[in-house]
Order: C-alpha cells, then structure tokens, then sequence
C-alpha cells in the first residue's frame, strides 16, 4: 500500500532539507516525505497526486515566501485536501499571522523556527495531529479507476472489457456522482482533461483520455504482441473450445499461442449460471469457469494474446495470422474457435441507444447498476433465462418479451420452473419490439403485440437483447470453405460426391475437425452442424489436438 505523504514547502532550500531530514527521522517508516520549493510548484504536484489517489496526511508551509504566502497556500491546498492537517512554520514577528490563520483560515497548528530540538518543538505536535489525522483516514482504492457516464457507448465497452478480463477497476459516474465532494475535487485536479470521457487513470500516476480497450489491454499488461512468431499450434477464439485447445495442445507439448479479441470465455463468460456442465452439481459462473480454465492454460505455458485476427493465409506448410494491428504470427496447425456474435435486432433506435441502455448479450457490468429498474429480455432461449434470473436479484421488475406463445419449445424446463417461481418476472407473449425511443438513453420501448394488434408504449430502463447468434467469419471467405449462414465446413461436410475439396493435395480425407486447408481446423459454436454448448465446445477443442499430432507427424 502506498504511503501517505507529508508535504513540507519553503522557498528557502536550507530551512527545506532540514525539515525533511527530521520528518524523515521520525516519520519516513510510514509516510511519504516530499519537499517543494514553491507554492505554486506545490499545488501542481498536490493535483497530480490527486489523480493519482495518494493520500496526504499533513501540509507544512512556510510563511514568508514570495507571490504566495503560507497562509494563502494552505488555503488553496484545502480545497484539494480537505483532510489533511495544515500547519504553518513561521519566525518570532509572524506571531500574529499564524494566531490569525488559526481563526481565519482553520490551520491546525504554526511551528515556530528553529524548531530544535525537534523531539520537543515539533514531534510531540505533529503526532497529534497526524494521530487524529489516521483516526479518518480511509487508505483510498489503489487501483485502476475509470471515470465515465452510465449511457456512454464507450464507457460501457471498456468496462465491460476490464470486468471480462477480470481487471479490478473502480467505477466513478461523473454524472451520479457529481455531487460527490472526492469526485469533484478529482475532475478540478484533471481540468480540462476530465471532458476527454471515458479516462482511465492509473496507480503509476499516468492516464489514458477518451480511453479505449486495445490501449487499456496494453496498458495493464494484457499481451497484445507475441513473444515469437512462430508457434505450433495458434488457436483463434478463446472461449470453451479455444480455451479446451490451449489446455490439451500445451499440456502436451505444443508451442501454443492463444489469440482472444475480447475476453477469454466467449459467449460462456457471459453466462450468469450454467447448470448443465459436468462435475458442478450446484452450477457454476460463465466468468468462474473462465477464470479457471484460464489459470489452467497458462500453468501449462499458452501464451494467450490480446488481439483480433483479420486474416489467415498458407504459405507452404504455415499457417499465417493477421492481426488488426497489421502485426502478424505463423504456425503449423491452427484452429479457428470464434464461435458466434448475437444476431442484431432490427427496429428503430436500436443502433443509436446500443450501449446507453439496449445491450447484446448478459451486460455483465450492467446487472448492478439495475437496482430498482424496469429490465426487459428479448429472446426466449436459455440464455434469456439465465439473464433474467440474474437481473431479477438486482432488478424491481424483469420483462421477458418473446414472440411465440410459451416458453416451452425454446427454455430448458429448470429454467421456465426458475422463472416461473420468480415473483419479479413476468413473461410477456406475442411481443416483439416494434422501436425504442430515449433522448441520450432508452427510456421507452414500443411492444408490438401478434395478438392484439397494437403497440403499447411502455416505460424500461435497460433492454438485454438474446435472439440468436451467427458466426463472424468473413474475414476467411475465400480460404476457408463456409456453409450460406458463414458457419465453417469440417471433416465429412467437406466431401461432396465422393471428391475431397478443391485444392486439397493430400492422400488423405480431411479429418473430423479439419477444414478444406489442411492443418486448418474449426471447433466450437463456429462450426457447420456443432452442437450449441459449452460442453461440446469443450469436447471438440481437446479432440482436434489429437487430429493435430497426427497431422504435425507428417508436415
Ligand atoms: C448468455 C449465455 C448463456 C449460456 N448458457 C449456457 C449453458 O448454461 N450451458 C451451455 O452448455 N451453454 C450455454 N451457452 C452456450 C455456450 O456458451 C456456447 O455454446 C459456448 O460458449 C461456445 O464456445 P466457443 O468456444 O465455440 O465460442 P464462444 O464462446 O463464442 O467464444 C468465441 C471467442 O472467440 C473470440 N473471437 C471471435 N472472433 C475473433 C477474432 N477474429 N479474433 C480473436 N478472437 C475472436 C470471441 O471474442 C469469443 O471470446 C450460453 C451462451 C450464452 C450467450
């Protein structure tokens, strides 16, 4: 934890070393001894470690010195640091002054020069003051901070990014909150930089303005450039299939490299509850297996990559990977594991509130923020029910808006039972969004309803979208063969009339898992004909490793 700091300023350097010498001699074990010899210099520094959430215990200010005076310091210095203790050095004449400043201006004490000795004319005073300084003193949160509105498109996509990478960060609403004394003494000590929403500000005392994800990654150390570029096995995609990947093809001796444009765990990460994988009775969190399977792949040295994949080619017996940063790796074997984005939901308003109150998918980060709101699901898969048990123990009232008639055909039955019992949910049928309406969030949403004929317009603070997902995979049109929905052709798929790809030159039918490039393989949700879980994207992540061995024997 980092020290709280003692500041002492003089303009007279002599006076200066001396009294940080003795502060040090007493007090360096546990605070942070800092001089300056300027006022102005001094409350400079005092807005930087602002940003930087250092706490200061105590301000000691000369006097006499030129353009301001201790006095006039202190009292600017307040309203940075209203908690610290202010005392002031003065010599015998400014008796006056100091006994003044101590009405006038709330200083808690003035020390007279010389102070010697100091074990009788100085500690004795300031451990008082510093003890009734540390008796409120709150050490303040010594991590990443990220300062932005609720609405905010960006803010919500680097928070989302930071909670799915598990980065701890603290939250500042600088509209909630803006009445907050600590955050309006925080946005005065970053002036006009505070406008440059979302800032990141960082424990080192740097920041990023208008901050965005990639610069964040590579910022806490998330590895957006990899450490060789030649691997023999890169997998693309790092949810329950690339991860299952990472875990069997390093544990067994590959050079491994894992490449992940968002967070590790994919769609699964996103899952509040999933109950139907084997070996947890009670269920477990998407983002709980996540983690696990992360510490798992790196104890066996994957080494995992912050980056989007834009492009594969073949050149001979590599595989060569093209990253959105231009930069790019080659491998032997390499699998493509990007499983499926959500299907967008067209209806007006939709793109322009997307992140300012409608979200795709769980909203990890907005489950929280829905205390006491009205929270509507759109969708009637499983995943919509898992979303909506979840916002249900945040929420006031959870609407789930599905277009059939029931849930039956579409939710696992444990679910529809969860639902059913679940007194803040109410299920509304025939109902599909017709428009959503909001001036810089969503505020209403137009329900057409099959049944009736007619849209009502109701009130919603937050609307959670889940309707189905399609794979991105245009980035490998022309490499790799796809079905019409853009889904990845694998093993027996790729024979047609008893006739092996085109362009395919080995004496062999490709295997279960292996696409029309040799070497090139698909597993997961990305997948012509998988199955749609976590389990199977597990299954088929650590069954390809075995295809790759034997591929590997022969390249
Ligand atoms: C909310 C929700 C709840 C669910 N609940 C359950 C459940 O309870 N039980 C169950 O069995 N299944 C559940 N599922 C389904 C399950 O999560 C998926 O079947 C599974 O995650 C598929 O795994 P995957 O590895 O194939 O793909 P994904 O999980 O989709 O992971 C693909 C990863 O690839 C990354 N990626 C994509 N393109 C690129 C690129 N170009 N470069 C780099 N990275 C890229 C993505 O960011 C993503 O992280 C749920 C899904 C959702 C959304």
């Amino acid at each position: 934890m980092a020290k709280p700091i003692l500041l002492s300023v003089d303009d007279d350097s002599d006076v200066l070393r001396a009294i940080e010498r003795d502060l040090r001699s007493q007090y360096g074990a546990e605070y942070r001894v800092i001089g300056s010899d300027s006022p102005t210099g001094a409350l400079e520094l005092l807005k930087q470690l602002k940003v930087r959430n250092d706490g200061v215990a105590l301000l000691l200010a000369d006097q006499r010195m030129p353009n301001m005076d201790g006095v006039g310091f202190l009292e600017v210095a307040r309203q940075i640091y209203p908690e610290a203790k202010r005392a002031l050095l003065t010599a015998y004449a400014d008796t006056n002054a100091a006994i003044s400043a101590i009405n006038q201006a709330n200083i808690d004490y003035f020390f007279m020069k010389p102070w010697d000795p100091p074990a009788e004319h100085l500690y004795p005073q300031l451990d008082d003051m510093l003890d009734d300084w540390q008796a409120s003193y709150r050490p303040p949160f010594e991590g990443i901070r990220v300062l932005g509105t609720r609405w905010s498109p960006r803010s919500y996509e680097l928070r989302d990014f930071l909670a799915r990478n598990h980065v701890p960060y603290q939250w500042i609403d600088v509209e909630l909150s803006a009445n907050d004394s600590e955050t309006k003494r925080l946005l005065e000590a970053l002036g006009p930089e505070a406008s440059s929403l979302p800032v990141v500000l960082f424990p080192d005392g740097t920041k990023l303005l208008e901050s965005v994800p990639a610069d964040v990654a590579q910022k806490v150390g998330l590895r957006t450039r990899a450490q060789t570029d030649f691997y023999d096995l890169a997998i693309i995609g790092g949810g329950p299939a690339g991860l299952a990947a990472a875990v069997y093809g390093a544990s067994e001796g590959l050079h491994t490299v894992m490449i992940e444009r968002e967070a590790p765990g994919g769609q699964a990460g996103m899952s509040s509850r999933i109950e139907n994988y084997l070996g947890f009775p009670a269920g477990l969190s998407g983002a709980d297996l996540a983690r696990r399977a992360m510490v798992q792949a790196q104890r066996f040295g994957v080494e995992i990559l912050s980056q989007e994949a834009v492009g594969v080619r073949t050149e001979g017996p590599y595989r060569i990977i093209k990253f959105a940063d231009n930069n790019e790796i080659s491998c032997h074997a390499l699998m493509i594991a990007t499983g499926v984005q959500w299907r967008r939901l067209e209806a007006p308003g939709i793109d322009r509130l997307q992140g300012a109150g409608v979200y795709y998918g769980g909203g990890a980060t907005e489950a929280l923020s829905c205390k006491g709101e009205i929270v509507y699901i759109v969708g009637g898969a499983n995943s919509a029910g898992q979303a909506a048990m979840n916002f249900s123990k945040y929420a006031d009232r959870v609407v789930i808006l599905v277009r059939g008639t029931s849930l039956a055909s579409t939710m696992s039955q444990y679910l529809i039972d969860q639902i059913k019992a679940t007194p803040n949910i109410q299920l509304w049928t025939h109902a599909s969004v017709a428009e959503v309406h909001g001036d810089r969030h969503l505020e209403e949403i137009s329900v057409f309803c099959s049944d009736t004929n007619k849209v009502e317009l109701v009130p919603a603070n937050a609307m959670f979208i889940f309707i189905g997902a399609l794979p991105r995979t245009d980035w490998l049109a022309g490499v790799v063969e796809r079905d019409e929905r853009g889904f990845l052709l694998t093993g027996p798929d790729l024979i047609r009339d008893g006739q092996r790809p085109k362009g395919w030159g080995l004496d062999r039918d490709p295997f279960l898992l292996e696409t029309n490039v040799p070497g090139l393989f698909a597993v997961g949700d990305v997948r012509h004909g998988s199955v749609k879980r976590v389990a199977s994207g597990v299954g088929e992540g650590s069954v390809a490793v075995q295809f790759i061995h034997q591929y590997l024997s022969k390249v």
